[in-house]
């Protein structure tokens, strides 16, 4: 029987390069040199880097593409965001946050991201954005994995009905369990409120994912709190904590405790570098601290860490594409991760290590995975990330879905070529 398609010539992460890959009944089956067969489709890769796609595995989708509504944020704070966020629910509407989420999912798609989990406010006694998020999940299915987060945004102690709410939108299909420990009114509510709801997804079998330390107090230690009660309640490896940004101010000798800690409990970190070093460090003068949490040292610990976006267009910031190339190469800044080991970890943590993370099935280029892939405009990952490179191609279970055409400037220059070329 004639493959659907056979893509030529391609570059893989890991760092073989030239092989082909065949694809059938959407799924990837062969992946080799010089496969002698010939598909219906055929697309040469010329030594192009093929990618499995992006994953988001942070995000907010009930705000995405809202900037300017009522206002905007004038402080840059985290705090003056939420204030802000919470002027405009009262005026969201179904059809709003439904329109918006599929425009920023369509700008998702063209740039290779197949799944985005996404925190959706439950601090709103209507749940428009739950409601609305979910109708978005069904309509997107075809094309992206959308997975939500219930999020209690203004406190799940410190906003009177959200337990109630909380409650209500997992039981209209919400997947994951969130929290925001650092906002509630102390530090013991915080901690309390990472032990009940952590029991909430151990009774109901759920992931959860938590806004967990997302400020510069090093005394902000809530992770320590997650990371035990993961280990109490049997959850390791449905657990991450978000931001965990206080950890970049900590003291380093509660620091040395604290990473052992949360590598045996099994949870993962999920950093948001666009985000933390534009939120953080907000009421330092000189220095000011970057805020991005410690990514090298939990590597160096075996803990799993991946990139989110997590603000598009919203109260908490204006920028934004969905790239998840210019992510990873915020955090290879930001983070001083510059080796050629750790630029092509960054590139992991936009790609297959937030896939684990949400536990995608059938992720992956291996024969038998799902044949879902991006061909990029580089010859490898720290190619792609210097190059935020164009997406050439995005594949979902093997049928094109979105393509943009090559970089290329045309130069007027006496005695030099007629156009110039970023690739190497
Ligand atoms: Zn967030």
């Amino acid at each position: 029987m004639q493959p659907d398609l056979i893509i030529r010539g391609a570059n893989l992460p890991d760092g073989r390069e030239g092989v082909d890959i065949l694809v059938a009944d959407g799924i990837v089956q062969v992946v080799g040199p010089h496969i002698p067969a010939e598909g219906r489709r055929e697309i040469e890769a010329h030594g192009r880097l093929v990618t499995p796609p992006f994953v988001d595995c942070h995000f907010h989708m009930d705000a995405t593409l809202s900037l300017g509504l009522p206002r905007l944020n004038r402080s840059g704070t985290l705090l003056e965001g939420i204030q802000l966020w919470g002027e405009l629910k009262p005026l969201l509407t179904h059809e709003a946050v439904v329109d918006r989420a599929l425009a920023y999912c369509d700008m998702a798609a063209a740039q290779g991201i197949q799944a985005i989990r996404s925190h959706v406010d439950v601090c709103d006694d209507r749940l428009v954005g739950v409601e609305a998020l979910l109708d978005v999940k069904r309509r997107v299915a075809p094309y992206l994995t959308l997975q939500l987060v219930a999020f209690p945004q203004d406190g799940f102690y410190r906003y009177p009905t959200a337990r109630q709410n909380l409650l209500r939108a997992l039981d209209l299909g919400v997947d994951v369990v969130g929290g925001i420990p650092h906002f509630e009114r102390t530090m013991a509510d915080g901690a309390r409120s990472v032990a009940e709801l952590c029991e909430i997804a151990a009774d109901r079998g759920l992931q959860v994912d938590m806004h967990c330390d997302e400020t510069d107090d090093p005394l902000s230690r809530h992770i320590e709190t997650l990371a035990c009660e993961t280990q109490r309640l049997g959850l390791s490896g449905r657990v991450a904590g978000s931001h965990l940004t206080s950890m970049h101010s900590m003291d380093n000798y509660y620091v040395s405790k604290l990473l052992p800690l949360i590598a045996e409990a099994g949870v993962s970190a999920i950093a948001n570098p666009l985000i933390n070093i534009t939120i953080q460090g907000r009421h330092d003068t000189y220095p000011k601290r970057r805020g991005l949490t410690r990514v090298a040292e939990m590597w160096s610990h075996g803990i799993p860490v991946a990139l989110g976006q997590d603000c598009v267009m919203d109260p908490w910031y204006s920028l934004g594409s969905g790239d998840m190339l210019e992510v990873a190469h915020m955090a290879v800044h930001v983070g001083q991760l510059t080796s050629l080991d750790a630029m092509r970890r960054c590139f992991e943590a936009v790609t297959a290590v937030p896939a684990g993370i949400l536990g995608l099935e059938g992720y992956g280029l291996d024969p038998g995975c799902r044949a879902d892939m991006v061909i990029l405009e580089a010859r490898d990952p720290v190619e792609a990330i210097r190059l935020r490179a164009a997406r050439l191609f995005v594949l979902r279970a093997g049928e094109v879905v979105a393509q943009s055409p090559p970089r290329v400037a045309t130069l007027d220059l006496p005695g030099r070529p007629g156009a110039v070329a970023f690739t190497r």
